[in-house]
Parts: structure tokens; sequence; C-alpha cells
């Protein structure tokens, strides 16, 4: 039989055709490999590595993160991640990670771990022994002042002029504490953070992100 080259292909992708027919029906379910995440819990979050914030799902199972991804909710990043966001699961799962608090004494070189209860009250006697210590109900400071020359002019007219005077103010503030925010925390918290250490009474206040 002769079988130009257009038959051939005819014949041939008519073959592949019938040869890759897909599953149908139960038997197509049954081949689909089960989702990684079905039955995981979907926690939102922030991504705690830099300051761009980006919104991401974390999905847990039996008390353990299973999958992260971003949020195509999250006005930042519209479910994108840079390659460290998309690998926060590693942090979570790292043998590595830091349980503890770790202190280290004032002339100590070793650092040790200890209770979480412990840091708190350490923490806490700190803030509130160091506020006492620094904190200032008035501060001197030059102002410029206009008043009326003591000697006259040539025409013997006493000139208003310009000079530099120190003054006391009531300040109410703690210069011995400053505060240090971070991009891991979102707006609500941030707002929280600032109404505590204003209540302090800090003036030196900074937020690492760059937003
Ligand atoms: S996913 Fe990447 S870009 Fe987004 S906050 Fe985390 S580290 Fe920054």
């Amino acid at each position: 039989m002769d079988v130009s080259r257009r038959d051939f292909l005819k014949i041939s992708g008519g073959t592949l055709l019938l040869g890759s027919s897909p599953a149908t029906g139960s038997a197509q379910e049954a081949q689909a490999p089960e989702l990684r995440i079905k039955g995981a819990k979907v926690t939102t979050t922030i991504c705690p590595y830099c300051s761009v914030g980006c919104s991401i799902l974390v999905y847990t199972k039996d008390g353990k993160v299973i999958n992260v991804e971003g949020d195509p909710e999250g006005p930042i990043n519209e479910g994108t991640l840079c390659p460290k966001g998309a690998s926060l699961s590693q942090m979570y799962n790292n043998p590595a990670r830091g349980m503890k608090p770790l202190y280290r004494a004032a002339g100590a070189a070793e650092w040790k771990e200890v209770e979480w209860d412990w840091a708190f009250d350490q923490i806490a006697r700190k803030v509130k022994d160091t506020r006492d210590r620094t904190f200032k109900t008035t501060a001197k400071s030059k102002v410029k002042e206009k008043k009326k020359a003591d000697t006259p002019d040539e025409s013997g007219l006493f000139p208003e002029i310009e000079v530099t005077v120190e003054k006391e103010f009531t300040v109410n503030r703690c210069d011995g504490i400053a505060h240090v925010g971070s991009a891991a925390m979102d707006n609500e918290e941030c707002y929280l953070m600032q109404k505590l250490v204003r209540s302090w009474g800090l003036v030196y206040i900074e937020h690492q992100a760059r937003i």
C-alpha cells in the first residue's frame, strides 16, 4: 500500500490521540494526588523578615506548619512572595530555632537560657527602675525673646532687640529608654506600642520599617 506523507501524519496523529485519551469520572479522581493542604487550618499573617510586610497564608495541621503561600488578598504583595518569604516554614520547622529567651548577665561572657516569666519580670523591673531614675518633669532650654534695649539709641528711643535666654519648661519625659519597632508589627500593634511607650514618657521612638 502506498502511504503518502500526509496519510502517515493523519494515521500517526490519530493513534497518538487514542493512546493519550484522558481518564474520566472516578478513574480520573483516583489518579489525582490529594492536596497537601486538604483539611489544614489557614491563618493569615504578615511576613516577619522585611519592611515590605507581605501578607501570608499559613497552613497548619496537627500543630505543624505544612505550607506557606502569599495571600492573594494582601494589598501589598497580591499573592506573591520573595524566596525568603516563601521559605518561611523553614523558620518554624527548624531544630535550630531558639524557643527560650537568652540572658547574658552584666560582665558575663556566656548567654544562658532562662524562663519566659523570669525574662518578663526582668524587663518590667528594668523599665520601671530606669523610668523612675531618668524621668524629668522639667528641662531647661535656650529660646530667643524680644525685649526693649537697656540703653537708648542715637535718637533717644529704646529699640526692641532679640536676646537668647534660658527658660525652664514642663516636659514630663523619660530620656533613659529608647524604643525601636519592628516591620513585623501591623498597624494596630504599632498603635498600641506607641500608646504604651508614650505613656511611659518616651521620646526616642524609632521604627525599622521603611515603607
Ligand atoms: S516575602 Fe520577601 S519581600 Fe515580602 S515581607 Fe517577606 S522578605 Fe519582605
